[in-house]
């Protein structure tokens, strides 16, 4: 037998062992190498699903601009814009120039935007040049630039009236000064808009605005170079490179004037309003735009503080009246609290027998330092500031506590008048302040005349005629002062329930030397008669005066030639000298004479 070769055996158990180990090592790496291509395949699947599923289009194309791939996006667009089309269409028509000027510059990635259609689209080229091919991506960026453009009008125009705004005139005026350019501004401010706002309210003020902004922007597209700008509020502004002298400004300031003379349809309301404004020129006045409109706001405060409706170029001269103006307005606010207010008193006369039938209350200032200030210059400042308010409260307080207390003291009655300011006319607390002076005087209300004038009553006739009412209702007389100067819509007269016109002085003035006066003084007293109306004639001076006045059958009479304005001390001489008591005031209802019972009927009507 032959015998076991051990070392033979332990050589194959030695090979078998090693061929072993070799297949398992063999099976290790094959395991983790079919591991990594799943795995590999599984990112590929994967990052193949990204273009597949990106909402924006991506394309693939090679480097002759041939499409050779496009994702859903991409196909979705090209149909919704152009239904018929494949989607080569939508690549910019300079897709190759771009990818040449990439391979030429050894740069891999380039954007641009391009028009299709429409549309405006956002092109990114992503260029592979191992591959042969680029990856485009699209946008599309339509929304986004008409939000840019709507974003970008907004801040350069009023959302309103859709007239460019501050920043745009500012920009404008800025960039015109700097080229050394001669520029004007002019600031246009609405009077009286405050008063529509509290009165009608935000849309009614809109409307007006609206309305304004149209007929300024008609008229400026005949003015070369002319651009209207709304500032806020009420406040609007011309720029104008080329009206740059003096008179050329002037006219076009009376241009503006005149397009603001019709009426304005608000709230099914005729409305009448006027602008007041202010110009400032440049090199003349300064030559940088903060400089001219703080000018031009000078020039436009000015005549606001003038009572408004009109044009004022700046001159140096109105800063110091500047300073002032806010001084005196100051010192105006604490006069009635100072005890600097006093009333004067000029009597009206009844045409029938020269009696003194009541009295005018005019107030006066004393200014701790300059003295007494002219009516003509407080007035409106006090209108323009607000002061009226407190110092109309203060008139009326003290005309019915004086009146009352001449009745108490056994004199005898007479009206007196009150003349109440525009401001004062449409404050939402007026009637309340007449019926408190009233009731704490303890003056029966028949004794006090309140007197408005005639614009201010004109300017809106539905309140008027409403705030009138409820006057009337309180038992006061009512009278239309300055009458003749206003806006003289006649037809109106009969909606209110007003019980005298008070005839302006500036016709009775010159009714002696011109006769179109003359007829027109005869016309109202016959107007007054026609209508019931008592009809005074103010800044009657001479006999002449008083000898026409009579023939025409005026009823009552006030002016210099009777008497001035008188101090308390003064008029009460008048008074103590009238006989006994025997008349009251004349009280009408409209259309028909109603004398009190206890009333001596009023000569001129027996
Ligand atoms: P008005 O109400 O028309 O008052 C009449 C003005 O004419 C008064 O001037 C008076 O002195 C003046 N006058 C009277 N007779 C004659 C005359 O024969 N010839 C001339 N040349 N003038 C005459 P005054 O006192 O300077 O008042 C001016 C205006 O100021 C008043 O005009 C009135 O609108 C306003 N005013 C006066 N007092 C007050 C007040 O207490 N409150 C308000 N809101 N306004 C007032
Ligand atoms: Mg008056
Ligand atoms: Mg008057």
């Amino acid at each position: 037998m032959q015998s076991i070769d051990m070392t033979e055996i332990a050589a194959w158990l030695a090979a078998i062992s090693v061929v072993l180990l070799l297949l398992m090592n063999v099976g290790i790496v094959a395991w983790r190498i079919l591991r990594r291509a799943h795995a590999a395949a599984r990112i590929r699947r994967r990052l193949a699903l990204f273009p597949e599923r990106n909402p924006q289009p991506v394309l693939s194309v090679s480097f002759d601009g041939q499409v050779r791939y496009a994702n859903p996006a991409a196909r979705m667009l090209v149909t919704r814009l152009h239904p018929d089309a494949t989607v080569d269409r939508l690549l910019p028509s300079d897709l190759s120039a771009h990818i040449t000027a990439l391979l030429n510059t050894g740069q891999s990635d380039s954007h641009w935007e391009y028009l299709y259609q429409a549309s405006v689209l956002q092109c990114s080229v992503h260029c592979m040049e191992d591959l042969g091919v680029c990856h485009v991506y699209l946008k599309d960026m339509t929304a986004q630039h008409a939000a840019e453009t709507l974003l970008g009008h907004h801040t350069l125009h009023d959302m309103l009236t859709g007239l460019p705004n501050q920043r745009a005139f500012n920009e404008r005026l800025a960039a015109t000064l700097a080229d050394g350019a001669p520029a004007a501004v002019l600031l246009l401010h609405l009077d009286r808009f405050r008063a529509l706002m509290e009165t009608l309210g935000h849309t009614s003020g809109e409307t007006l605005l609206s309305a304004v902004a149209k007929r300024l922007t008609g008229m400026m597209t005949r003015t070369p170079g002319g651009a209207v700008h709304r500032f806020e509020g009420a406040l609007f502004a011309v720029f104008c490179p080329r009206l740059t002298d003096a008179a050329s400004l002037a006219d076009l300031a009376a241009q503006v004037k005149m397009l603001m003379l019709p009426a304005f349809h608000i709230d099914g309301r005729e409305l009448y309003f006027s602008l007041s404004m202010g110009a400032s020129r440049a090199p003349e006045d300064g030559s940088d735009a903060a400089t001219l409109l703080r000018c031009a706001d000078t020039a436009l405060q000015h005549v606001k503080r003038e009572g408004g409706d009109g044009f004022q170029s700046y001159v140096p001269a109105l800063d110091a009246q500047s300073v002032e103006r806010l001084e005196l307005e100051h010192a105006l606010t604490h006069s009635a609290a100072r005890g600097e207010l006093t009333l004067r008193y000029q009597p009206q006369i009844r045409v029938g027998d020269g009696r003194m039938i009541g009295v005018e209350a005019l107030v006066r200032w004393r200014h701790p330092t300059r003295g007494e200030i002219p009516l003509g210059e407080f007035i409106p400042l006090a209108e323009s500031s607000g002061a009226i308010v407190t110092i109309g409260e203060w008139v009326l307080r003290t005309a019915c506590e004086r009146a009352q207390a001449w009745q108490a003291a056994g004199l005898p009655p007479i009206t007196i008048a009150v003349n109440l300011s525009p401001r004062q006319f449409r404050s939402s607390n007026l009637v309340q302040q007449v019926k408190t002076s009233l009731q704490q005087s303890g003056l029966d209300a028949r004794w006090l005349e309140i007197e408005i004038t005639e614009s201010a009553a004109m300017h809106d006739i539905e309140q008027a005629a409403a705030t009138l009412d409820r006057l009337k209702a309180l038992g006061v007389q009512l009278a239309l002062d300055d009458f003749g100067t206003g806006h003289s819509a006649l037809a109106w007269l009969r909606r209110f329930p007003v019980d005298k016109l008070k005839l302006d002085q500036s016709f009775v003035r010159t009714m002696e030397q011109d006769s179109a006066n003359a007829a027109i003084v005869r016309a109202v007293v016959a107007l007054g008669r026609e209508l019931g109306l008592v009809v005074l004639a103010e800044g009657v001076e001479d006999a002449g005066q008083l000898a026409m006045l009579r023939a025409m059958r005026c009823d009552q009479l006030q002016g210099y030639l009777f008497s001035k304005p008188l101090t308390e001390a003064q008029m009460l001489e008048w008074l103590a000298a009238l006989p006994p008591q025997n008349a009251t005031p004349v009280v009408k209802k409209r259309g028909e004479i109603y004398e009190h019972p206890t009333a001596r009927v009023h000569p001129l009507r027996s």
